[in-house]
């Protein structure tokens, strides 16, 4: 979504301010609450920093002034397992998509390569488990629109050897193989081809994530894939009525699968009263768009970082709701009393669009770890929300890569 797109993420200068205040400070939470978390490995599908390391001058390693996430900060947060999203929009397909999917990659295993201290490329559950008993964080890649593969599974291969984890079936545009959710539907769910891309993806070990896709698509994918599914970044419909959420009905029918659905940040997507007021005025949002093109033409990094800044600006200026963290709790449990404490998860979407007051970055996760004990959870529950479901998921759809190989059959 193009609003997605440009109206980005959390901006900390502003978060410190006044607006702060009713938040509790990262020093208000629990012993108990804090040990939870720390213990824990917390597990993020869906972070859009990517996009920054093509920028050239920004540094994983280093805190930075902007944005959510970095090492300093997630370690801060007690961010264990992270998955960098490798995107561009719809509108780029054919060699153009491979080229800048291949450079998004590349980006994100340079980082790695750069501070071996901090981070290290994950590409199994074990590996996640082991990263955390070396202290480091796990780096992840999941590809975000099936158009990258080009209508080519030998691309959807390689991807795969180079460490991608999961593929998001479209982005907000429809593939020449899948409808997606912000898009006429054309191909009324997946094509025949789009469903021999689930099967190979299934062979290959990488997750089907059903984000952005159309209710049919998912329906169709779910049909197919014989291993658990995930939406690496959706929140509840009930709650939220955009098209990118989750109806009830499909997360129970994700969760009967074994699936995980992780809960995304994004205001637009946390809030009702956020979207209707964007919809009751789209000069808002015209003139955020306007001004983040003025002041970023093409570079996806900037027009990130400044359409969340513009955001935030035109809340303090009362033209949008401001929208607290506590929102995400609440997709959370809703999410948990529809298809169980076993299948839902995280999936911000930092660094990729605008984050509530309360959660600006990485640092502020344990937040949700006290929101949820405060809410009567066990600490196994919470343990399974923060990351053990993903990973649960995770080992699963190795299992069935291994036996679809082992029987030959694809
Ligand atoms: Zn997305």
């Amino acid at each position: 979504m193009l609003r997605t797109i440009i109206a980005a993420v959390a901006v900390l200068c502003v978060a410190d301010g006044v607006f702060m205040s009713a938040t509790p400070k990262a020093d208000e939470i629990s012993a108990r609450a804090r040990k939870l978390h720390f213990a824990s490995i917390v597990v993020d599908t869906h972070d859009d920093t990517t996009q920054r390391f093509l920028d050239g001058d920004f540094d994983l390693g280093a805190r930075s002034a902007s944005g959510s996430i970095d090492i300093p900060r997630m370690k801060e947060g007690g961010l264990g397992a992270i998955f960098f999203s490798i995107w561009i929009p719809s509108k780029i397909t054919g060699p153009e998509a491979i080229k800048h999917a291949l450079d998004q990659i590349d980006a994100v295993r340079e980082q790695v390569r750069k501070h071996p201290k901090g981070i290290v490329l994950a590409t199994t559950a074990v590996e996640v488990r082991d990263a955390r008993k070396q202290g480091k964080i796990a780096a992840l890649m999941g590809v975000e629109g099936g158009h990258m593969i080009a209508n080519d599974l030998s691309v959807l291969r390689s991807y795969a050897a180079l460490g991608v984890r999961y593929m998001t079936l479209t982005h907000s545009g429809n593939d020449e193989w899948a409808d997606s959710s912000t898009d006429t539907a054309v191909h009324n769910g997946l094509t025949d081809f789009g469903k021999d891309v689930v099967r190979e993806m299934n062979r290959l070990g990488v997750m089907v994530d059903i984000s952005h896709v159309s209710d049919k698509t998912f329906a169709d994918a779910l049909a197919i894939s014989k291993a658990p599914m995930i939406a690496s970044h959706s929140s509840c419909r009930a709650i939220c009525d955009a098209p990118r959420n989750m109806t009830d009905e499909m997360m129970k029918a994700l969760a009967a699968k074994g699936g995980v659905v992780q809960i995304n940040y994004h205001v637009g997507f946390l809030s009702q009263e956020f979207r209707d007021a964007e919809k009751a005025d789209p000069k808002i949002n015209a003139a955020i768009e306007h001004e983040v093109t003025k002041r970023c033409g093409d570079n996806e990094a900037c027009q990130l970082l400044e359409g969340d800044k513009l955001t935030r600006e035109a809340v303090e200026q009362g033209k949008l709701p401001r929208i607290g963290y506590e929102k995400i709790i609440e997709h959370i449990d809703h999410a948990v009393k529809v298809a169980g404490a076993d299948h839902v998860g995280l999936g911000s979407d930092f660094d990729g669009a605008n984050m509530p007051y309360g959660m600006e970055d990485a640092t502020k996760l344990p937040l949700i770890t006290e929101a949820l004990l405060k809410k009567g959870y066990s600490e196994s529950d919470v343990r399974k929300i923060l990351g053990e479901n993903t990973l649960r998921v995770m080992s699963e759809v190795e299992r069935v890569s291994r036996d679809l190989n082992a029987n030959n059959k694809n």
